[in-house]
């Protein structure tokens, strides 16, 4: 392997035989050593883009990054712009799936989504229209509305607001509806979205469309700070007596091939964490047994993916050797 990959690519570590032992671990992690990767994270920045078809999000500061890491032993060690909140926009998808495990079960959640990666983007009509019309899994736009229409609610602000309460109580964060976000997302019509609710509906996988579409809008505007979407990926981090671990696991196996869209498969092999994005610049990454880590910096890669985010978790991923083994 060359000294060039080596410096670029956590993948310089297979060759090390204790790469699925983590012996660092997230409890190595200091403020001192949290502190210099923000500002690394700042030049990953450059060169990324701002999403333009929800203006609130474009007027983001492209510059902003915050990384939040909570720890299931030792306290949490945050950096950068942490007071900042932000939009979880597609980073609510998994803990829609969570939600409805829980409440729902396995068989009725998986007759209405598959559970297969997809080389398309996260918006993609002609993914959907290849299946059939059934979703190909719960973490793109599709799979995610189709879910959404079973969030129970006579309209999106209700169910949202259950989902809301549901995951605040169970993870101690403080999720709020940002109202103006949402007036922005409706400001400018999403054509794709409501394209892909339409032959939902004609498949047969969504009944009420419309109210389906403002429940997806409605939990795409919770919004939080790093600290609260970190408290979220802790849900996802350990066995509790509040969350099934089967379910638990099912929503981290389908990160692992599914959260960061055409994405997913080279992180699994360079990372290996169970990670999810939005198009608001979030990422959350479940560090099984350990803890997660939340990154907010809202200059997208062309997958969508914040540079920053994906930068953060990488460095991490690889100084302190963690892995999605647990
Ligand atoms: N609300 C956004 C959309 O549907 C969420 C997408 C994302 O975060 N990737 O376009």
């Amino acid at each position: 392997m060359t000294e060039k990959n080596k410096m670029s690519h956590p993948i310089s570590d297979w060759n090390n035989p204790n790469r699925h032992q983590s012996s660092v671990r997230l409890s190595a992690l200091t403020q001192d050593k949290l502190n210099p990767l923000i500002v690394q994270a700042k030049v990953q920045c450059q060169g990324g883009q701002l999403p333009t078809y929800i203006p609130y999000l474009a007027q983001a500061n492209p510059t902003w990054v915050a990384v939040q890491v909570q720890r299931i032993q030792g306290e949490g060690v945050a950096a950068g712009d942490i007071r900042r909140s932000f939009p979880l926009m597609s980073v609510i998808k998994p803990f829609v799936l969570l939600f409805l495990l829980e409440k729902l079960g396995i068989e009725a959640v998986f007759s209405q989504v598959g559970m297969e990666s997809s080389d398309q983007p996260f918006n993609s009509l002609a993914q959907l229209q290849a299946d059939r019309g059934k979703p190909r899994n719960p973490m793109i736009n599709s799979g995610a509305i189709a879910l959404a229409g079973r969030l129970l609610g006579k309209d999106g602000a209700s169910g949202c607001e259950t989902l809301r309460q549901w995951l605040n109580q169970r993870s101690q964060s403080r999720l709020f509806l940002d109202e103006a976000m949402l007036k922005s997302v409706r400001s400018l019509p999403n054509e794709r979205n409501r394209a892909i609710a339409n032959l939902l509906a004609a498949s047969g996988y969504l009944d009420h469309p419309e109210i389906a579409l403002d429940t997806y809008n409605h939990v795409c505007c919770l919004s939080g700070t790093v600290r609260d979407l970190a408290q979220l990926g802790m849900l996802l981090a350990q066995d509790t007596s509040i969350i099934s671990p089967q379910h638990r696991h099912i929503v981290n196996d389908i990160l692992i091939t599914c959260g960061l869209y055409q994405a997913s498969s080279r992180f699994a092999v360079e990372v290996g964490l169970p990670t999810k994005s939005g198009v608001s610049g979030a990422i959350v990454s479940v560090v099984p047994s350990q803890g997660a880590i939340a990154c907010y910096s809202p200059a997208l890669d062309e997958t969508g993916n914040s540079k920053a985010g994906l930068f953060i978790v990488q460095q991490l991923a690889q100084t302190l050797e963690l892995n999605g083994l647990g």
